[in-house]
């Protein structure tokens, strides 16, 4: 049997639960290769919240602590909660309320939800690694069991013609609509019955009233199939998704031409947003740098793959939800903490690399299930009449 130390290890997708997970095992010196579609980095999306049990963790496992210290933004960890239709503010951390930051410690400064740019996260996990080892211009197209003696080994080809030929261990790290995916399940993503407009306001200290509107970290109003979310980032700017339960074709059919941005905004808001506070709309309204059209997709909380030799998932790719609890990332982060150990123990020769996925998959799914149930009750009840205030008392542990 080949030494479990010189397995070829092929992570798919450079997300940040591969570059984790890759981190991880650099941290380590175990080798591997990430295969990514795109051509460089991405740098855009936006702010994350990480959790000391589980991003944080994971970080800490990567040896990247100091550097996540460093860019993260735990004066960001504040929340206000407005009601939809009437504007009432049930409460705000920024300004007076917000506790002080100053003369805590790390521990303290870092034992709720600091914030961090995702450009911001991937960038320290990406330059933490070998260059040569992310191809970028790598997209996926077909996998297949390698035509050799040796069992659970696999093919990939990718659309610019290339192929890599007789990988040990393919992670499958590909996103909402992961090709690894295809091989371990024929279940694909569904319409989770919300689309957004995500928009942007890129210098809020240009406009002091959505500046101190939507304060230093998330502002939340939801209601009856509708919500209104803002979050600022690192960079001072603010990003708002104006949220509606609608059919899933609703954003190729409702008559908005989202080509023009600015029509688009104010029709989305005038055609269904009337019934919302003035605040709420002026908040959309006057986020208007970029907006973009978004129908978020998921899997069902109770997904599960088959056990196959060679080949395995993380992130979005093993668990895709909408953004409703928060947590996409960092269960993401912690499937990678999770795996990086079962390779690191299988590289010490204590189990077969096949044991080690075997073990890191019971440890997923039960754990994934959970934050999918967690992330699908946020959606539903969410999305219903005082919205708001039944996410407050939640909050509260009502
Ligand atoms: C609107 C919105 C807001 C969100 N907000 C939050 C939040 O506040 N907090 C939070 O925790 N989570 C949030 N999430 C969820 C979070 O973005 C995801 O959980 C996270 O990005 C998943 O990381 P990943 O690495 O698994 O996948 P991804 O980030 O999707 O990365 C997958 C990578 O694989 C690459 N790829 C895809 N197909 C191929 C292929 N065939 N070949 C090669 N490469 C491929 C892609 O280009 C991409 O780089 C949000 C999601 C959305 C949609």
């Amino acid at each position: 049997m080949q030494s479990p130390n010189n397995l070829k290890i092929a992570i798919i997708g450079a997300g940040p639960a591969s570059l984790t997970l890759a981190a991880i095992l650099h941290h380590q010196n175990l080798p591997f290769t990430i295969f990514e579609a795109h051509t460089s980095l991405r740098n855009e999306g936006g702010s994350l919240d990480l959790h000391p049990a589980t991003g944080q963790a994971a970080l800490k496992e990567a040896g990247l602590w100091a550097q996540f210290v460093k860019h993260a933004r735990p004066e960001s960890d504040v929340a206000k909660a407005v009601d939809l239709i009437t504007g009432e503010v049930y409460f705000d951390q920024n300004g007076p309320d917000k506790e002080e930051t100053e003369g805590k410690s790390e521990e303290e400064l870092f034992a709720g939800r600091p914030e961090i740019d995702r450009g911001a996260l991937s960038k320290i996990l990406y330059e933490s690694l070998p260059e040569a080892s992310v191809k970028w211009g790598k997209k996926l197209v077909k996998i297949e069991p390698s035509a050799t003696a040796v069992k659970g080994k696999h093919d990939l080809y990718f659309a610019d013609g290339t192929e890599e030929r007789g990988v040990d261990l393919v992670v499958g790290a590909d996103g909402a609509w992961s090709k690894v995916r295809s091989l371990l399940s024929t279940i694909q993503p569904q319409y989770s019955g919300i689309s957004l407009i995500e928009s942007w306001h890129r210098d809020v200290k240009s406009n002091p009233w959505l500046h101190d509107y939507v304060g230093a970290g998330t502002m939340f109003a939801f209601g009856q199939d509708c919500a209104v979310i803002s979050q600022r980032q690192g960079d001072g700017s603010v990003r708002t998704y104006a949220c509606l339960r609608t059919p899933e074709d609703f954003i190729q059919t409702c008559g908005i031409d989202w080509q023009d941005q600015d029509t688009a905004r104010k029709d989305f808001v005038e055609q269904y947003l009337s019934h919302i506070s003035e605040d709420l709309k002026w908040v959309v309204l006057e986020c208007k740098d970029f907006s973009i059209p978004r129908s978020l997709y998921e899997l069902p909380p109770t997904f599960t793959f088959s056990h196959r030799e060679g080949v395995t998932l993380i992130g979005d790719a093993a668990h895709l939800m909408t953004p409703f609890a928060g947590i996409g990332v960092n269960v993401g982060m912690t499937d990678s903490l999770s795996l990086a150990r079962q390779i690191i123990t299988a590289s010490k020769g204590e189990k077969t690399p096949d044991d080690a996925l075997r073990e890191y998959e019971a440890d997923l799914f039960p754990r994934v299930e959970k934050a999918m149930q967690k992330t699908l009750h946020g959606k539903e009840t969410h999305f219903t009449e005082n919205g708001t205030k039944k996410m407050v008392d939640m909050m509260k542990g009502h």
